[in-house]
């Protein structure tokens, strides 16, 4: 237990050290994840201003200092998880007998690195698109996934408001995925993680995008901006547009749903004026769910 104990603090501690030198500059410059994300959303954020979706949307929108706030408390996390499960996962493996590729299915390891990310990236994304649809499907889950749902005006920075909870339910499945790929290191696809997330941030922000007839592949703001909207087509009551990065699985699963794209749609979920304003209160919320809320209402 100990060892475990101690490699995981070890871990914990690595990635402290390397977030303090992201701080000061002190890593290649392409795995600087805190600079990144703080380049890609003035970025992002400069785009919304330069070519507003919804023009009457003030550029210090409904909730702004909170989702910035959350880009900065998830992002942490964000580094946290991404460093040390893998690892402590192996170590288990392996002292329990089983080596970590016994649920190789695809060995990469001969495959040029960009089709490595590409395999990784698609996976991934599949793993996420799938947990995403289970957080609205069951109600325990939705009670944490209500926070990011709690939006009610769209801008880049909600991306980042989700609750702590929700990455240890994406983890799973995620180190499942990364288990299937032999011969790769995930903690390595600084690429995949930066695409990612300037997707999440364009998914959410105040322009309207659309990729032509990469909508089909590529998630954008018109299709995701549904997957908020307050109102939800009969037969689709648990929600629509569960896409992360890739449209593609909506498309597939036919769970797809853009009937407009006048950006104007009402957001949130009903019960929604229940969720807590400050960052404290929905950082506790979902604990307390009540049976009697069986059914998820979006
Ligand atoms: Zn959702
Ligand atoms: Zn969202």
């Amino acid at each position: 237990m100990e060892k475990y104990f101690n490699a995981f603090l070890d871990s914990l501690m690595g990635t402290l050290n390397w977030t303090w030198k992201s701080i000061l500059f002190d890593v290649p410059w392409y795995t600087n994840y805190f600079w990144g994300i703080i380049v890609l959303s003035v970025l992002v954020w400069i785009l919304e201003i330069s070519f507003p979706w919804r023009k009457n949307q003030a550029v210090f929108r409904k909730d702004f200092w909170l989702d910035a706030f959350y880009i900065f408390f998830n992002f942490f996390l964000f580094v946290i998880a991404i460093s040390g499960f893998y690892k402590l996962l192996e170590l288990m493996f392996l002292d329990i007998g089983i080596p970590s590729d016994t649920l190789t299915l695809i060995n990469l390891q001969e495959w040029p690195p960009f089709l490595q990310l590409l395999v990784f990236f698609v996976l991934l994304d599949f793993v996420q698109w799938f947990t995403h649809m289970l957080l609205h499907r069951y109600a325990f889950l939705w009670e944490f996934h209500k926070v990011h749902h709690s939006v009610k005006e769209m801008g880049f920075a909600a991306h980042m408001r989700y609750h702590w909870m929700e990455n240890l339910f994406y983890k799973p499945l995620k180190t499942f995925a990364v288990m299937v790929l032999g011969g790769f290191e995930p903690e390595q696809a600084y690429i995949v993680h930066f695409f990612a997330i300037a997707i999440g941030h364009l998914n959410h922000s105040n322009i309207k995008l659309t990729w032509g007839p990469l909508k089909y592949i590529f998630n954008n703001p018109v299709m995701h901006l549904y997957h908020h909207a307050y109102e939800l087509p009969e037969g689709k009551k648990n929600g629509v547009n569960y896409g992360i990065s890739l449209s593609l699985w909506d498309y597939i699963f036919k769970t797809d749903y853009i009937p407009e794209d006048s950006g104007l749609v009402p957001l949130g979920y009903e019960g929604d004026d229940e969720m807590p304003t400050g960052f404290f209160g929905q950082l506790f919320h979902g604990f307390r769910y009540k049976k009697k809320n069986k059914k998820p209402l979006v």
